[in-house]
């Protein structure tokens, strides 16, 4: 279709977030938003087919165009629930704005991105005159597990059943930056042990664990120095510390509970590295003290983090059409992010990147999106389906 400009009208976008923000769709709740989108993408023309693993958990898929490279847009209907609507300035569920904001659950987690690709949908139902075929992915149970999500998504894709996208645009937060890789969690139980007795002979028979716990966990609380251009820091905190014991005797063992989270390059294995390089020269440090070091490692849990290059040829071109919107090359690096369904995609060998808005208080009281990021994230998700 070449370089046509298409003006997108915002007060249509809005309008349109302002209407789903009204439809309540609390993770598990999600039939009332799908029936209406369903019903405005038939509107349009259009024949969005339901994929569900549950009837009452219904995902929505769409696709424009006839042939071309298949370009998924992303997004999901659910939100979190209201738990602090006393903090609310207004109600959550009735959207108001001021100049720049939009305000409601959901509109900045993300009813915009659902918006933006139902208007993209109405600009493009008229003239499916493309280059490539965009299919537009509206999904539930994000907020929870993926399970009747995302994942379902991908058993199909996986089974043939629903073809496999070159390439997908997730509308999660991003503040307008392109956020190409995901952080993956490591959860590992770290024991300490030492020797029990009766309290009455504690130091002189028992050797305390917690000791040991003590010395380990301020070693390990240390800030791990290692900066991914994409990602940031990996991160270890110690968030539990326990024993099974009474409290009458000297603790024979004392288990932590560390939650990690790494960047692309690095797996379980570097974690457990790094924490051994921590740990063992507190072996020799006590050696011969009346509370020698001990510990061992167990690893509980593994995600590995997900990464799509920045040079993969379809972030490198929706990099350029970000810029040529705005005049700067977009950054990659967000700080502070959760992880999104994205890295279920590339588990499944699917390239996508997030490319969302700026808001603020996802999941908290006065929940907002900005109304001029949201007609970035619009602009370039057309710009870059007519580009082709
Ligand atoms: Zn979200």
């Amino acid at each position: 279709m070449g370089n046509d400009t298409v003006n997108i009208d915002s007060e249509r976008v809005f309008a349109t977030l302002k209407r789903l923000i009204e439809i309540k769709s609390v993770s598990g709740n999600e039939e009332e938003i799908a029936a209406f989108i369903k019903n405005f993408l038939n509107g349009l023309g259009l024949s969005p087919v339901i994929v569900s693993k549950a009837d009452n958990r219904p995902n929505i898929i769409c696709t424009i165009g006839e042939s071309g490279p298949l370009i998924g847009l992303m997004g999901h209907m659910d939100t979190v629930d209201v738990l602090d609507e006393d903090h609310w300035t207004q109600d959550p569920f009735t959207p108001w704005e001021d100049e720049r904001f939009i305000y409601g659950r959901g509109a900045f987690d993300m009813k915009c991105g659902l918006a933006a690709m139902m208007c993209i949908a109405e600009l493009l139902a008229k003239s499916p005159n493309l280059n490539c075929r965009l299919m537009l992915m509206f999904v539930c149970d994000e907020e929870k597990s993926a399970e009747f999500g995302t994942k379902t998504i991908i058993q199909r894709i996986e089974k043939g059943m629903i073809e496999k996208p070159d390439f997908v645009i997730n509308g999660e937060e991003s503040h307008g930056h392109i956020r190409n890789a995901e952080r993956g969690m490591c959860k590992l139980k770290v024991s300490f042990f030492g020797k029990s007795s009766h309290t009455s002979q504690a130091r002189r028979h028992g050797v305390n664990a917690i000791v040991n716990a003590s010395r380990g966990v301020l070693e390990l609380e240390k800030d791990i120095d290692h900066f991914h251009e994409c990602v940031g820091r990996p991160l270890l905190s110690v968030n539990s510390i326990s024993t099974e014991n009474e409290t009458n005797k000297v603790p024979a063992e004392c288990s932590t509970i560390i939650d990690a989270r790494i960047v692309p390059g690095m797996s379980d294995s570097d974690l457990i590295a790094l924490v051994m390089q921590r740990l063992d020269p507190l072996k020799k440090k006590y050696k011969d003290s009346n509370v020698p070091f001990n510990y061992t490692i167990d690893v509980l849990k593994y995600t590995r983090p997900t990464l799509t290059p920045l040079d993969h040829p379809l972030v490198a071109k929706f990099s350029s059409v970000v810029e040529s919107i705005t005049g700067s090359r977009p950054a990659c690096f967000v700080k502070d992010c959760g992880c999104t369904d994205n890295r279920l995609l590339r588990k499944a060998d699917i390239p996508c990147i997030v490319f969302g808005p700026e808001g603020y208080a996802d999941h908290g009281p006065d929940e907002r999106v900005d109304k001029r990021s949201v007609m970035l994230m619009t602009q370039a998700y057309l710009d870059f389906i007519l580009d082709f």
